[in-house]
């Protein structure tokens, strides 16, 4: 049984979606996903896990597609309507999927696959035409959904759900964020990830509250729906509170202060995915009075660690295991590490993943032999909360026998005046293994290394110091705004041997 399907029934005459322009009642998913079910059984009992790739922007269509393919005993694969053809075509091979539903915008797109890599397109349209035929009864152990994660650090892998892992996703977070059927959430996140798809859609649907949608994020919209003060909730990645913040900048003094009271009103605002940069809180709080509230998860756990709602939120930290999440910190042989030792994050509960589609091996590597999911993600304990150290492969950089963390190098130099943003990684070096560099983001034309680099050593101590600056105007980011620290590495010239 699909418990989120299920309890929509309660809600029936409730919003549960907005999007271009309409509003859509529980009773009209219900039925909308009921018939888009029926069209993709076609005839069969149960689609028994087969593979159902979806190219829908963020909107009702999109909801009532992936609710259809859960009815209908199939697997959700939603791809992103932000990625280029080649990382399309990744996870339809990947998957084996045999059927691409399409929004019309993006059939011309999807079309050279066909004869490529014999995928059907199919029209959105066709599966959403009206079908009363039976359907099967699900249950809730079976595989649900696979989500690639987001490929900073590697090719992407699949990540496979159940129906019971998604609901553990879910409820946990409405449980800690006292999420209730009044809520009104905006989504402006791409839909192909668990921070949209559990903790903004997944949430607001398990409660009955309402869901809108923007097909993408536009600041100044943005702006416009927080003063339209309908808004409950929000919730974004770093990059977009930066982007907002920039754009609140610019507006005349009047408008600020509209801007900053309607932004008020909201009961939470959270930011994830990546680690929050102090600064962007401290003006978010400045200018809005919101103490953003920073959460740590994963593809394969959905949310881990998160800030209180009630009680503390410490800038730099994301505070402690959510309910029903078992979390340890651990050193290279497994042993529990004390406070402010820095540990690896392994996690354990009913929302952590099945496997790595058709990657047993991986699948096998990534748990301890006692069944702990191993994050590569490192952290500590700092009186009382945890602090995210960075993922052990591109964030703690070895060199000469210490461990250094990158983000708290860069949480340092944003603090200069010249440092707009900035990315710190270690580059291979045969005499210290790795030496710390810093790719630059500067408010200003010229930027003085030397300069920045004698403010660095005022505050933190030498063997932290970046031997090595780049500049450049941005950082490369991927569609979740996540700086990939593998083509940063990448901008200085290989070392010669
Ligand atoms: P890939 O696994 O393909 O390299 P990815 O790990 O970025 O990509 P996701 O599952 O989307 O894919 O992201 C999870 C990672 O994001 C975590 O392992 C962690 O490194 C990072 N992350 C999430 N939230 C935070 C946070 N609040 N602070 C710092 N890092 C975070
Ligand atoms: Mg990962």
């Amino acid at each position: 049984m699909i418990r989120l399907i299920e309890r929509a029934k309660d809600f029936k005459n409730r919003t549960a979606v907005v999007s271009n322009g309409a509003s859509y009642s529980y009773g009209q998913l219900l039925e909308a996903s009921r018939n888009v079910a029926a069209n993709l059984l076609d005839g069969k009992d149960d689609l028994n896990e087969a593979r159902i790739t979806f190219l829908v922007p963020p909107s009702f269509e999109y909801t009532a597609v992936q609710w259809g393919i859960w009815a209908a005993g199939g697997i959700a694969v939603p791809l992103c309507v932000l990625h280029p053809l080649p990382s399309i075509q990744y996870v339809l091979e990947d998957t084996q999927a045999e059927i691409v539903i399409a929004h019309k915008d993006y059939i011309g797109f999807l079309k050279p696959l066909e004869a490529t890599i014999g995928i059907s397109v199919t029209a959105l349209e066709s599966v959403l035409k009206e079908n009363t035929t039976s359907l099967p009864d699900i249950d809730s152990r079976r595989r649900a959904m696979i989500l690639y994660t987001s490929g900073t650090t590697n090719r992407p892998k699949g990540v496979v759900t159940t129906h019971d892992n998604i609901e553990a996703q879910i409820t946990t977070l409405v449980d800690a964020w006292e999420w209730h059927k009044e809520d009104y959430i905006l989504n402006i996140l791409p839909l192909h990830h668990v921070h949209g798809i559990i903790n903004v859609m997944g949430c607001a649907l398990w409660s009955g509250a309402c869901c809108e949608f923007l097909p993408k994020f536009d600041a100044e919209k943005v702006w416009e729906i927080f003063k339209s003060g309908r808004l409950t909730l929000f919730m974004a990645v770093p990059t977009i509170y930066y982007k907002l913040i920039s754009f609140w900048e610019k507006a005349a003094a009047e408008e600020q202060k509209k801007m900053s009271k309607a932004a008020s009103k909201l009961r939470l605002m959270v930011s994830g995915s990546a680690a929050l940069p102090v600064p962007v809180l401290q003006k978010w709080k400045e200018i809005t009075g919101q103490t953003l509230l920073e959460r740590y998860g994963m593809t394969e756990i959905g949310m881990g660690l998160s800030n209180s709602y009630r009680g503390e939120r410490r800038p730099g930290h994301v505070g402690l295991p959510l309910p029903g999440v078992q979390m340890r910190l651990v050193d290279s042989n497994d042993e529990t590490v004390g406070e402010n030792e820095p540990g690896e994050f392994q996690i354990k509960g009913p929302s952590v993943f099945k496997e790595y589609w058709k990657k047993q091996e991986a699948t096998r590597k990534a748990f301890t032999e006692d069944g702990w999911f191993i994050t590569g993600d490192i952290g500590m304990l700092n009186d009382g909360l945890y602090k995210i150290l960075g993922r052990d492969s591109v964030d703690i950089i070895k060199s000469g026998g210490y461990k250094i963390s990158a983000l708290e190098i860069e949480d340092v130099l944003r603090k200069h005046e010249l440092v707009d943003d900035c990315a710190v990684v270690g580059l291979p070096d045969d005499e210290w293994g790795e030496v710390v560099s810093a790719c630059i983001v500067s408010k200003k034309d010229t930027v003085d290394f030397k300069q920045i680099s004698e403010w660095l050593k005022t505050q933190l101590p030498a063997y932290k110091i970046p031997r090595n600056y780049i500049v450049r105007n941005g950082l490369p980011r991927n569609v979740l705004g996540k700086v990939t620290k593998n083509e940063v590495k990448e901008m200085w010239p290989p070392l010669t041997p």
